[in-house]
């Protein structure tokens, strides 16, 4: 069992920077018992006035683009400026190699052994919603621990671009050259969310094929709609190999970075993000409790085979077992 510590000690912990204690605190996170959320819960509104001071980067791509090399290479690079690093990850368990995060810390491995660098595996065994919950809280944690650049990696598949997307304040999507655009999922939706494009592995020989590229989707985006932040989304080349672009590809976020918070953009953003925060919070909230009031778990396999056998329809059966769940939850 693990041992639960009182709440200054993670508070105090992760504010003074310490690595263990930051890990600990993130393991409350993911946790869904009850009484790891209250302790969750309040560590959180502790250390609330320490964090929002970080550049939150969101990073995409498919599998193999070249993503886990990147924030090798990325990361190594931010630390050389003095910067300190911390490295998420969204996927529940993001490579389709088998291995989680975890097993990126081989390819990290500068990262890993660098004292400003913090890299969390990603959690295994929790549904989407639970590791983006979770995540939104480390980026908080990590803040609080004095990390002032947070990498949050996710896999371009299905919603968990989306859910990157609403706890970041900069996306950025690699792609390779020449892979075909509906092979990389390059569709409108994902454009739309995306602040720059760096197309990777502009090394051995690769470097043309990049270079057309590059001009073709900065063509191609021409024809989007200006962005929300009114920054222009920029497209460039870069090795993650070779550390080739990375230089480019802080000055285009820091300028970014600059700008949205100039003209309000940035604050806006994120004032937006945590107000969605607290949406899914209630969402999340009344499933819970509505699966773990008594009458419910008696009444619901019933309503499950009404719905089965088709004498119900879903939305009638939700009706009435919601309306039969508040009647009962005022009851007790
Ligand atoms: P991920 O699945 O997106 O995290 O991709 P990885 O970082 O695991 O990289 C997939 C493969 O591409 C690995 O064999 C890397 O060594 C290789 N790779 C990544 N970046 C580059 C690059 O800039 N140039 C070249 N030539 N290979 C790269």
């Amino acid at each position: 069992m693990r041992q639960r510590l009182p709440v200054e000690t993670y508070t105090k912990g992760v504010l003074a920077g310490d690595r263990a204690t930051l890990s600990r605190a993130i393991t409350v996170m993911e946790s869904s018992l009850p009484d790891d959320r209250a302790l969750a819960g309040q560590i959180l509104q502790n250390i609330l006035p320490h964090t929002g001071k970080s550049i939150r980067i969101g990073i995409t791509g498919v599998p193999g683009v070249g993503k886990s090399t990147f924030i090798e290479s990325f990361g190594v690079y931010l630390t050389s400026l003095g910067k300190r690093v911390a490295v998420l990850a969204v996927d529940p368990s993001s490579k389709q190699s088998g291995g989680s995060i975890l097993g990126d810390k081989t390819r990290m491995e500068k990262l890993a052994r660098d004292p400003n660098a913090y890299i969390r595996p990603s959690p295994t065994n929790l549904s989407l919603g639970g590791v983006a919950r979770h995540t939104r809280e480390a980026i908080l944690l990590c803040e609080a621990a004095g990390y002032d650049m947070i990498l949050v990696e996710t896999v371009g598949v299905g919603q968990s671009e989306t859910l990157v997307k609403g706890m970041t304040d900069f996306f950025l999507l690699l792609m390779l050259a020449g892979a075909g655009d509906e092979l990389q999922g390059i569709k409108k939706g994902i454009m739309e969310m995306v602040d720059a494009v760096a197309v990777n592995k502009a090394d051995s020989g690769n470097e043309l094929a990049v270079a057309k590229a590059v001009s073709e989707y900065r063509q191609a985006l021409h024809l989007f709609p200006e962005p929300p932040s009114k920054v222009p989304i920029q497209v460039v080349a870069c090795s993650a190999l070779e550390g080739i672009g990375m230089k480019a590809i802080w000055k285009l976020i820091s300028d970014y970075y600059a700008q949205t918070s100039e003209h309000g953009f940035l604050q806006q953003n994120r004032q937006f993000q945590r107000v969605d925060w607290l949406r899914e919070q209630i969402r999340q909230l009344l499933e819970d409790r509505f699966y773990e009031n008594e009458w419910v778990k008696k009444h619901i396999a019933a309503m499950d085979e009404a719905v089965r056998s088709g004498e119900k329809v879903p939305g009638e059966a939700a009706a009435d077992l919601i309306n039969a769940f508040l009647l009962n939850s005022a009851k007790s």
